[in-house]
C-alpha cells in the first residue's frame, strides 16, 4: 500500500509539533525516520495511527484520503504500530494478549482462544518470529516481547507497519534479529516506517531516510548518504563526527 502525507500539521495550543509535513512511503519500502528527541517523530506516527487528529493536512492510502477517529480505524485501513513502550499484560500468555488487543483496540468483539493461538503460530511461522502462543509474556525476553507486539500490529492484516524507536530497549543481538525481521517483512510486501535516532540502523535497513527536525521534514536521502550528511540534516549544521588526535 502506498502512503502519502500532504501538509500534515499538528499544533498543541500555540506550539507546532509537526509543520506541513510531506512524505511518501512506497509499497514494500523501508522508510526510516530519523530525528533528535523532541523533533516530532512520534507526533507524526500518532496521527497516522489515529491517536492524534491532524490540525491540517491529508493522509492518503493508495491515493484515497483517509481520516481516523482512533487506532481501530487505522488498523482497519491497514496501518499497524509498535509503540516505544510495550502494551502487553505480563501475567497473560501471548495468545491472551492478542485476544485482549483485538477486543480493546479494534472493538471487534471477542477473539476465541483457539483462533488467537492459530494466528500467533501462523504469523510467527510466516515471518520467522519464534513466538510461542502459550508462553507467559513475563517469562520471555524483551526482544521476543517486541515480536509479540509486531504480531499484534500485523494481526489486522497490516500493509504498513510503524515501529517507534524499536531498538531503544534491545541488546545488540536482538537489534540484528530485528533487522532480519524487517527485511523479511519487506520481502513479503509490507511497507515499514522505522523510527530511530541512530544513524547506523537507518543505514543498515533503510531504502529511504527522511530526517525530521523541529517538526519539519528537512530532507529525504538514500541509504548511501554519508553519516556526516545525515547528522548535518538532523541538527541543522555541519558536525565533526571523528576527532583527530
Ligand atoms: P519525538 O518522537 O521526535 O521525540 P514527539 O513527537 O514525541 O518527538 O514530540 C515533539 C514535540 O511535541 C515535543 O516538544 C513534545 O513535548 C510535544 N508534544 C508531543 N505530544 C504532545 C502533547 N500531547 N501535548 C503537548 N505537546 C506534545
Ligand atoms: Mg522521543
Ligand atoms: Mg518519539
Amino acid at each position: 500500500m502506498r502512503l502519502e502525507i500532504r501538509g500534515l500539521t499538528k499544533r498543541f495550543g500555540s506550539f507546532t509539533a509537526n509543520d506541513q509535513i510531506d512524505l511518501v512511503v512506497e509499497p514494500g519500502e523501508i522508510h526510516c525516520l530519523l530525528g533528535e528527541n523532541g523533533a516530532g517523530k512520534s507526533t507524526l506516527m500518532n496521527m497516522l495511527y489515529g491517536l492524534y487528529t491532524p490540525t491540517e493536512g491529508e493522509i492518503l492510502l493508495d491515493g484515497e484520503p483517509v481520516t481516523f477517529a482512533g487506532p481501530g480505524d487505522a488498523l482497519a485501513a491497514g496501518i499497524g504500530m509498535v509503540h516505544q513502550h510495550f502494551m502487553l499484560v505480563p501475567v497473560f500468555t501471548v495468545a491472551e494478549n492478542l485476544m485482549l488487543g483485538h477486543e480493546q483496540t479494534r472493538g471487534l468483539g471477542v477473539l476465541n482462544r483457539a483462533a488467537a493461538r492459530k494466528q500467533v503460530r501462523e504469523l510467527s511461522d510466516r515471518y520467522n518470529l519464534a513466538v510461542d502462543p502459550d508462553a507467559l509474556v513475563e517469562d520471555i525476553p524483551v526482544g521476543v516481547q517486541q515480536r509479540v507486539e509486531i504480531i499484534k500490529a500485523l494481526a489486522g492484516d497490516a500493509k504498513i507497519l510503524i515501529l517507534d524507536e524499536p531498538t531503544a530497549v534491545l541488546t545488540p543481538q536482538e537489534i540484528d534479529e530485528l533487522m532480519g525481521i524487517m527485511r523479511e517483512l519487506k520481502a513479503q510486501g509490507t511497507s515499514i516506517i522505522f523510527i530511530t535516532h541512530k544513524l547506523r540502523e537507518v543505514k543498515a535497513i533503510g531504502d529511504k531516510i527522511s530526517v525530521i527536525r523541529r517538526g519539519k521534514v528537512v530532507g529525504t536521502a538514500p541509504p548511501t548518504a554519508s553519516e556526516a550528511e545525515l547528522a548535518e540534516l538532523m541538527v541543522g549544521r555541519s558536525v565533526q563526527l571523528t576527532v583527530d588526535k
